[in-house]
């Protein structure tokens, strides 16, 4: 009887621990299934930034133009605050408009790609300063930088806010809205509540030639000169006609200065010494000779009867007048450093009644 209970007890109890053999076995498969499932989700998470890396990505560029000057304070004054390495500082881009002082050597592009603006915003930020003209920048000038591109007005009584717009090309909505301009919402545009003298940044406006810059020179009416100095002339000539095809204007072919800059430097400054000959650059009638009160000292300005005039400016000596004919090559006069003007250079112009003032190294042999 014993043996019999004891046999049938091991029979079940055999039969039991198959059972939780089985369901053991299947506890460890559904677990490595579990796990083999779980395996591709979790490289889809990692094609999202972790937190981690999100971090990373917002760490914030210590770019020195952004921060603010350092002010020394007292030690141990106001309250000591840890350092928060999390602090995000936003990308904000400059909004005041800095003063800087011309130092030696400078030139107005170096400045303009010092501060990452346009050099012609360099120009229109500082219109009486500069006398409208790139060549007055001199050692110890102080100079408006504005923080984007555009032009600095300096706020005339009696201006509306859709004339001054409109005068400098740009959008009305963009000087309102420019945050340094301290428009309030509401203004009357018509007569806005603005100091007169107070810099007014008009983003992206353009400020036109001056206009002694759009006068053009010809032998049929030399006398539309005469803003420029007293070096016009008054009658209509005839004379040498030109073929069309140019040559240097002097020995030299280096650029000494300024390169040509549309609405800024029409026109290439070629290097030299005192005293070097200046040449006809095609043949040609004088129609200036004389100096001029805009920057260019004195200045001879040949029409070649072609649609085309060249202009040669700076001079230390002239040696022909209002309506002579000069063949190309001829000696016009002599390099010099007169006008506007920080060494010996000859400043040259091309000007055409079709392309207007052009690159003169795309015209030269
Ligand atoms: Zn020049």
């Amino acid at each position: 009887m014993n043996t019999q209970i004891q046999r049938i007890f091991n029979k079940s109890f055999r039969r039991q621990s198959l059972v939780l053999l089985a369901w053991l076995l299947l506890g460890v498969l559904s677990l490595s299934a579990c796990a083999q499932v779980a395996e591709p989700a979790r490289s889809v998470d990692a094609a999202t930034p972790t937190e981690n890396e999100a971090e990373v990505a917002t760490e914030p560029t210590l770019n020195p133009d952004l921060l603010p000057e350092f002010v020394a304070s007292q030690p141990g004054a106001g309250v000591q605050r840890s350092i928060d390495i999390h602090t995000i500082i936003p990308d904000r881009p400059r909004m005041d408009i800095i003063k800087y002082l011309v130092q030696r050597g400078d030139t107005l592009f170096g400045i303009a790609e010092r501060f990452g603006i346009e050099p012609e915003t360099v120009l229109w930020g500082n219109w009486d300063t500069l006398e409208q003209d790139p060549h007055t920048l001199q050692p110890g000038q102080e100079l408006f930088i504005p923080p984007v591109d555009g032009v600095l007005y300096q706020w005339e009584a009696g201006k509306s806010l859709n004339e001054v717009a409109d005068g400098f090309h740009a959008s009305l909505q963009e000087i309102i809205e420019w945050p340094g301009n301290d428009i309030p919402i509401g203004t009357d545009l018509s007569n806005p509540d603005i100091e007169p003298g107070q810099l007014v940044l008009i983003p992206n406006g353009r400020r036109d030639p001056p206009s002694w810059q759009m006068v053009s020179i010809t032998r049929s009416n030399p006398a539309a000169a005469s803003i420029l100095g007293p070096g016009y002339c008054g009658s209509i000539y005839t004379g040498l006609i030109g073929d069309g095809f140019f040559d240097w204007p002097t020995s030299s072919t280096w650029q000494s200065g300024y390169g040509y800059v549309p609405g800024l430097h029409e026109a290439i400054d070629l290097g030299g010494s005192i005293g070097n000959a200046i040449y006809a650059s095609d043949d040609g009638v004088v129609v200036y000779s004389g100096w001029n009160n805009y920057g260019y000292g004195y200045t001879i300005v040949i029409d070649h009867g072609t649609g085309w005039q060249t202009l040669y400016a700076h001079l230390d000596t002239i040696n022909y007048g209002c309506g002579d004919s000069v063949a190309q090559g001829t000696v016009i006069g002599g390099m010099g450093s007169t006008g506007n003007s920080s060494g010996a250079h000859l400043h040259f112009e091309m000007r055409s009644d079709i392309y207007g003032r052009v690159n003169p190294y795309n015209f030269l042999p």
